[in-house]
């Protein structure tokens, strides 16, 4: 049989390599940070991690991890349920509802499994899902999971949502579910119009804050802070894979007869291991890095703020963005690859995306702002990308 299935496979493979959407990995030797180095012997600045905040290598969320590895061990062989619940697991949970406003929180192992299991649990064929059309793979699977009547609306389009509410007004009781901050174009979701959406037409509301908890709203708590809805969102889900840390890990945060019935019911916490002690202790010291001090989050803004306008100054289309990704739109799918391959011969790593990952003839390169980058960081990349830009004729 299986040589059959192995040729089967081969020939999907290469039919990937050809069309160029094979992914390569590269491999890291140093910690993730701004600078990185790369197991080819490459020193270069990363601009392609979701290491906003710079936490990803903190000394203190170090410290806090050696310390838990000390008190807890290393490991809890065993789903929350049976005997994987530690202190700092709940500790880190209600850490997690007193930043979000929510009334209580359920870990996860990822926000793919948050959402993963968030629908079929709480939902049946009687009820809608209303989902945005660029809304996260794991949401798209997660709603796939669950027997609820589907709805899509196009990205951050009101009057579609409008529209397809009006759709779903036979249904029992409806969810419309929203990435906070969309991963390709860097576009905050309208959330204080979809809740006035929801209020006309009896709908709750799901926002995943996973790009946006810890980037935007004053003092970093996610879209809810930034349109000053705090708590109003039934359903938050967010990760402990980016802002926070980057480890791993994953939440879902929101009214507490939901969270109960995800804790009884959701099938990626009661069947998949409890993440590991260390991870949530330093997760808890994440959320209070930025509680107790605007100062990394202030560098975020300022690095943002001084890419966006630098950039655009030298001619560059940059898609408008409140958060810490900077869209440079390119059009050309193969200009992407080349100018991405250019820049990291001038020392910058970015990433070049394409069809299908983006809309055709929207091609782009995702530069992700940090913390973590300098002021001469920034320095170096903007001069790069004017250099790559005059020589592949994108700017003059
Ligand atoms: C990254 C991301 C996820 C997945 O997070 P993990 O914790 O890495 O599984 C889910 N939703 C959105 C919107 C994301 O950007």
């Amino acid at each position: 049989m299986y040589d059959k299935f192995q040729s089967h496979l081969k020939k999907q493979l290469s039919g990937i390599e050809s069309a160029g959407l094979y992914k390569k990995e590269r491999i890291l030797t140093s910690p993730q940070g701004a600078e990185i180095t790369t197991r080819a012997g490459l020193n270069v600045l990363n601009f392609c991690a979701n290491n906003y905040l710079g936490l990803s290598n903190s000394p203190e969320l170090i410290e806090e991890s050696k310390k838990a590895l000390d008190s807890h061990g290393y490991g809890m062989s065993s789903v929350r349920f049976i005997c994987g619940t530690t202190d700092l697991h709940k500790k880190l949970e209600t850490t997690i509802s007193e930043f979000f406003g929510t009334e209580e929180t359920i870990l996860y192992a990822a926000a793919f499994d948050a959402n993963g299991g968030v629908f079929e649990p709480l939902l049946t064929n009687e009820d809608a899902i209303i989902s945005d059309s660029l809304n996260h793979a794991s949401i798209i699977d997660g709603v796939r999971l669950c027997k609820a009547k589907r709805y899509r609306y196009m990205n951050a389009d009101m009057e579609d949502l409008e529209d397809q509410l009006i759709l779903a007004q036979p249904q029992r009781y409806r969810i419309i579910v929203t990435d906070g901050v969309f991963s390709m174009d860097g576009n905050v979701t309208p959330l204080d119009k979809i809740l006035a959406l929801a209020e006309k037409y009896d709908a709750m509301v799901m926002v995943d804050e996973s790009h946006s908890a810890g980037v935007i709203g004053k003092t970093g708590r996610g879209t809810t802070e930034y349109y000053n809805v705090l708590g109003k969102a039934e359903i938050i889900t967010g990760t402990l894979g980016k802002a926070f840390g980057g480890a791993i890990g994953g939440f879902t945060t929101g009214k507490k007869e939901i969270i109960e019935m995800l804790r009884q019911r959701s099938r990626p916490y009661l069947f998949s291991n409890s993440i590991p002690p260390l991870v949530a202790a330093s997760g808890i010291k994440a959320f209070e890095l930025i509680t107790h001090s605007s100062e990394i989050l202030d560098k975020l803004r300022k690095n943002t703020s001084y890419f966006n306008e630098k950039m655009t100054r030298l001619g560059f289309n940059i898609k408008p963005t409140k958060s810490a990704i900077c869209a440079v739109m390119l059009g050309d799918a193969k200009l992407s690859q080349d100018f991405a391959a250019n820049l990291l011969d001038e020392g910058i790593y970015v990433i070049g995306f394409y069809f299908p990952v983006v809309p055709q003839g929207e091609a782009r390169i995702r530069v992700q702002l940090s913390a973590a980058h300098t002021q001469g960081h920034l320095d170096k990349a903007i001069a790069a990308f004017a250099k790559v830009g005059r020589e592949l004729g994108v700017i003059k």
